[in-house]
């Protein structure tokens, strides 16, 4: 996809990095962010992991996405941005990746109102593009460790020992709504709802964001990632070794 806007607008010099990821479900968004929070001083905030966190410790707000979430449907939209604001209050002079949200044009529209009235402006719009074909190959492949977020590839990034979560030792499972027919409902969902959004922001601020596509061979997306962010948002630090994030921490999120 060619988003307008995408090159050659002027921007902030310094600008932290405060950035949207899209792309189709089960795109590897979450992996390519959290390639990003284990490399970088970076802070991700995933609303698909922290609605399996509230399912899992059954609170209420996990009792009303369960259903929802199993079936591929999208929770009320300002449910999830007040899962999304209590994260990023505690994030304000930090620089995150926020992944799944907005998903809509108006939880876009209520991000930005968010985030205007804070003067923080999304710095960078990442738009994952990947053929069907190869992501529901990714399906057939993963497995997760649903308290951290972690994912896992049996193909690409298998854990140390099969089928249980390098960190804590537990069991991995997998997301009941990684099917071939809820990838197809979430789809549908994402070329009706979310692919709109792009265009939102290609239009909205071009001067204070920048667009990244990333298509073409996967083995690329990363370095390509990885480059656009070390050079051109220069408050990102990389992490001492010794200071590894620690796992569990759901507002650093770790995988997929
Ligand atoms: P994800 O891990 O981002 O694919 O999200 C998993 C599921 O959580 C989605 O299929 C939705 O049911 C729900 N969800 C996540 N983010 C949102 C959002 N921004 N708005 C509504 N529902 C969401």
């Amino acid at each position: 996809m060619n988003l307008p806007g995408a090159e050659g607008t002027p921007r902030d010099a310094n600008p932290s990095l405060r950035m949207l990821i899209f792309g189709k479900p089960c795109a590897g968004k979450g992996t390519l962010a959290s390639k990003l929070t284990d490399k970088y001083d970076i802070y991700s905030v995933s609303t698909g992991d922290l609605l399996r966190k509230h399912i899992l410790e059954r609170t209420d707000i996990g009792k009303e996405a369960e259903e929802i979430v199993a079936r591929g449907g999208l929770l009320p939209d300002e449910l999830v941005l007040d899962l999304v604001a209590q994260e990023l209050d505690t994030l304000r002079n930090k620089n995150w990746i926020l992944d799944g949200f907005p998903r809509t044009q108006r939880q876009g529209r209520l991000l930005d109102n968010y985030l205007g009235k804070r003067n923080l402006p999304v710095s960078l719009v990442v738009n994952v593009d990947i053929r069907d074909d190869v992501i529901l190959d990714w399906i057939a492949d993963r497995w997760v460790h649903i308290p951290s977020g972690r994912v896992y590839s049996t193909s690409y990034k298998p854990p140390k020992v099969p089928g249980f979560d390098d960190v804590t030792g537990e069991p991995l499972t997998k997301r009941p709504d990684d099917t071939p027919e809820i990838f197809s409902r979430r789809l549908d969902h994402y070329y009706a709802q979310t692919s709109p959004l792009l265009y939102y922001y290609a239009s909205r601020s071009p001067h204070a964001t920048r667009l990244l596509n990333l298509d073409g061979d996967v083995n690329l997306l990363w370095p390509t990632l990885d480059s656009v962010v070390r050079e051109s948002f220069l408050t990102v630090r990389e992490r001492p070794p010794t200071r590894a994030r620690l796992p569990g921490q759901m507002q650093v999120r770790s995988s997929l």
